[in-house]
This record gives structure tokens, sequence and C-alpha cells, in this order.
């Protein structure tokens, strides 16, 4: 897939994006297809025009409705310990926001469900991927705490939100095998974690980084 926008800024930002390219390195993003994408992904699609000029700086930005889309760098971190032990057939994202982590797994992933539990928002980003021409992920308006239980198991599950405690629902409709990957904790302070389910009755746990999240809130609006 070639999401690299030629439309306005996509093409004067090419500095700003080789500047993102050095940073993620820097800060130790090894996986080649994850940094090809995060250089021609157009993340500025995502944001409001007056801070598309701002959409390749490694920073989280405002999407509306109190929500940020993702630091590029917390994407590139996420997909890359998400997909690290081979690539899931499916992978359930809870917390879809403007989409743009979401059109990152759907170039990597055969088939994306992600769940967002407000649904202007959720509308938005479905707009935005259509508009990309992006087939291959299933949306819905739910509570993402829940999880997706139709699809289930998933091979690898990405949480953008932080809840206080690992949900238990996303244990259980994680594969034996698979990947989930999740911040933690409470607004002062979180941790992103990486649990593994080893068997079934069997989850490892491994710190990524300390973040900072919008919470995991329940309920639909
Ligand atoms: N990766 C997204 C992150 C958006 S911020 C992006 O880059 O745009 C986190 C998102 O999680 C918000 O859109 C918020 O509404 C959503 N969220 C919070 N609690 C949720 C829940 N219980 N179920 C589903 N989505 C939730």
């Amino acid at each position: 897939m070639n999401v690299a926008s030629t439309r306005g800024i996509g093409m004067t930002s090419a500095r700003t994006r080789e500047r993102l390219m050095a940073r993620l390195k820097e800060q130790g993003i090894k996986d080649a297809a994850v940094l090809n994408l995060i250089r021609s992904t157009p993340r500025h699609l995502f944001v409001d025009e007056a801070l598309a000029s701002r959409a390749y700086e490694d920073t989280a930005l405002p999407i509306g409705f109190g929500q940020t889309i993702s630091q590029p760098y917390i994407v590139a971190r996420m997909t890359e310990a998400l997909l690290a032990d081979g690539m899931p057939e499916t992978v359930l994202e809870v917390g879809t926001g403007c989409g743009y982590q979401t059109l990152i797994l759907a170039a990597l992933v055969p088939t994306v469900y992600s769940v967002e539990r407000l649904g202007a928002l959720q509308l938005r980003a479905r707009q935005t991927l259509n508009g990309l021409k992006v087939r291959n992920v299933r949306f819905r308006h739910a509570d993402g705490g829940w999880g997706w239980p139709q699809h289930a198991p998933y091979g690898g599950i990405l949480v953008s939100a932080a809840p206080a405690e690992v949900p238990a629902a996303l244990l259980a409709q994680l594969a034996v095998g698979g990947r989930l990957v999740i911040p933690v904790g409470s607004p002062s302070g979180q941790e992103l974690l990486l649990i593994t389910r080893r068997s079934e009755t069997d989850y490892a746990r491994k710190l990524l980084d300390r973040v900072s999240f919008v919470p995991l809130v329940g309920g639909l609006e």
C-alpha cells in the first residue's frame, strides 16, 4: 500500500519526516517495516488543518473530544512490540481515536478489528481510512474494555487508553502465543506492558516503557 500523500503539506514535509525517522531510530526503534510506514503515512490527514504543520513532530496532538493522536514514537514502539514475534492474522485495537495507529496496523496485518467508545471519533476515523482505500479494518462502536468477543481469539491486542488494571476480557480473548500491548496505571503514572499468553493459564508480563495515555473509560458516547 502506498499512502504517501502528494497533497499540500505531504510534499513540503519531507524533511520533517526524515527528522522524525532519525529521532525514532535514536530512541531505539529498529523494525524497518514500521519505520518505513511511519515515514510514508500521511499523519497530517488525521489532525485538524490548523495543526497539520506539526503532524510530523514526535508529539501527541489534540483530535477533539478531549482525546489525542498518539505520539509517533509510541505508535512505533507498540507496533514493534506487538509484531516482534511474527505476524498475527488478526489484531484487536482498543481506542481507534483518529485511526492513525489503525492505519499503521492495517498496512502490516491481514485483518484489524478496531473498537472506539466515542461515536463521533469512530465515524471520522472510518471516513479517513475509507478515503485512503483501506479495506481490511472492521470498526465497532463499543466499550473496548470488553474486547470484541465475536472474532476472538486475537493473535495481537493493542490498547491505546490506560485502564487501572488489565481487563480480564482482553486476557481471555488473546490467543495462546498472542501478544497484548497495553498501558496500565493512573493518570499520574502508567506503565506500557507487553503481555504474552504462554498457555491457557500462563501469561508473561514485561515492562516496555513509562507512558502517559488518556484513561480507558467505560460506556458509550
Ligand atoms: N491511537 C489513537 C489513540 C487515541 S486516544 C490515535 O492515535 O488516535 C485513545 C482513544 O481511546 C480515544 O479515542 C478514547 O475515546 C478511546 N477509548 C477510551 N476508553 C475506551 C474504551 N473503553 N473503549 C474503546 N475506546 C476507548
